[in-house]
């Protein structure tokens, strides 16, 4: 009998100390701490592990530089200690990369001054990756020259992390640590809803996507870790939160190598926003976009496509700029961002302006735990707290 088929027979009509819905990083990391920890697990997800936006993310490990520009400091440091600390734990998956940063004439900041923000950062991160280095426009083309540097006022360079593997491995290195502390972790199999029955026990009517069989797995703790679909868990299982989701459409395109120096080009577009090329193996990914949308299932329109080829050529001295043939594959997920439940936040400035962190809503009464928002850089922390509200 296979791996899946063993889970499916160990977790059909059993119960669990805790249910996990959802197995990108915020359930897998989840998993893998509570099972350390000897807790009972079981972990389902509907499609493949890490099957949706932790499989489309940026691959960065960082300590969110940007967010020094709205006085989120907290949350930076947070990052930043999060991302040391995964640097520290998992060297084999996470390595220290360079962002080589060229600014154009009329930016709203000077390259000196966001230099001396690069070093705060690099102080905030507790001076743990090599220091920050001033560019000026003539050291830029002598280090990069496709960088094109007609409109530059210098830049500079300073360091974070990326997974250099990808963000889909990562999170599948947690649910394998998970297995090994014997946890039981199906995918392709959808939660239908949780009724928390008379006893106070969660039954979940689970179905394997694959055949259609239904089963029911009973749980003293549900963790509805769904992504951008936790709301909809939520009120199929008739459950109200403190938080809801809005979400952010986020592209990348993967193209043929740009340089062969490994470091993130780092540009702002012309919607002012950080734009990157990211090395990925012999390949480089260009992106992203940060678009409002309403639903979780989205896909790359060619609006979106040429916004990123406009920029990337723009900004890159190419024999031949990059168009639609050169698209190798591309990426799109959303990013869940969290609002407060009643929010509506429909300014775009607001939109602009909406925290990256991640919140957890815990029902305590029916012992229901949902995770709202985060980064794959922040799933120490949300296993973490996962841990310390099962544990009470
Ligand atoms: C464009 C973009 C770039 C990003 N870049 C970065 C970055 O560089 N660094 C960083 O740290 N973060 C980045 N992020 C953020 C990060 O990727 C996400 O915050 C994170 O992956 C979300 O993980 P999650 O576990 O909450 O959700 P998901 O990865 O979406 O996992 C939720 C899982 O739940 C499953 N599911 C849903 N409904 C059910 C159900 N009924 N039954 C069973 N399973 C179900 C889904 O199949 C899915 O696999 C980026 C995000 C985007 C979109």
């Amino acid at each position: 009998m296979n791996l899946r088929d063993n889970n499916i027979e160990r977790i059909s009509n059993k119960t669990f100390d805790v249910l996990i819905i959802g197995g990108g990083i915020n359930g897998a990391a989840a998993a893998t701490a509570l099972a350390a920890r000897g807790a009972k697990v079981a972990l389902v997800d509907k499609g493949d592990f890490a099957g949706f936006t932790s499989q489309n993310s940026s691959n960065l490990v960082w300590g969110g530089i940007k967010y020094m520009e709205t006085y989120e400091f907290p949350l930076v440091r947070q990052l930043c200690m999060s991302r040391n600390h995964l640097l520290r734990s998992y060297p084999s998956s996470i390595r220290e990369i360079r962002f080589f940063t060229n600014l154009d004439k009329g930016f709203r900041f000077s390259p000196f001054l966001l230099y001396c923000g690069a070093l705060l950062y690099w102080a905030i991160g507790n001076f743990f990756t090599r220091s920050p280095r001033f560019l000026t426009p003539q050291q830029i083309n002598d280090d990069e020259s496709t960088v094109n540097t007609d409109h530059s006022i210098g830049g500079f360079e300073y360091s974070d992390a990326f997974l250099y593997d990808n963000d889909a491995r990562f999170v599948f290195n947690f649910i394998r640590s998970a297995i090994n502390y014997n946890c039981t972790a199906v995918n392709y199999m959808e939660s239908l809803g949780s009724i928390c029955n008379a006893q106070g026990e969660w039954q979940t009517q689970l179905r394997n996507t694959r055949n259609g069989e239904t089963y029911e797995v009973r749980s003293a703790v549900i963790i509805n870790a769904c992504g951008p679909y936790v709301d909809q868990q939520n009120k199929i299982s008739e459950l109200t939160t403190e938080h809801r989701h809005v979400f952010s459409k986020g592209i990348h395109l993967i193209v043929p190598q740009i340089t062969n120096n490994k470091r993130v080009l780092t540009f702002f577009a012309d919607d002012g926003r950080l734009f990157f090329a990211i090395p990925m193996g012999n390949r480089t990914m260009v992106g992203t976009t940060d678009t409002r949308v309403s639903t979780p299932e989205t896909e790359v329109t060619t609006e979106d496509r040429h916004f990123v080829l406009d920029n990337i050529n723009k900004r890159l001295n190419l024999a031949k700029p990059l168009t639609e043939v050169d698209i190798i594959s591309e990426r799109c997920g959303v990013r869940p961002l969290v609002i407060k439940t009643g929010d509506q936040n429909n300014k775009n400035e607001e939109w602009m302006k909406l925290s990256r962190k991640h919140a957890v809503d815990v029902d305590r009464e029916r012992k229901h735990i949902s995770i709202f928002g985060g980064k794959l850089t922040d799933c120490l922390n949300v296993g973490e707290e996962i841990c310390e509200v099962v544990q009470q």
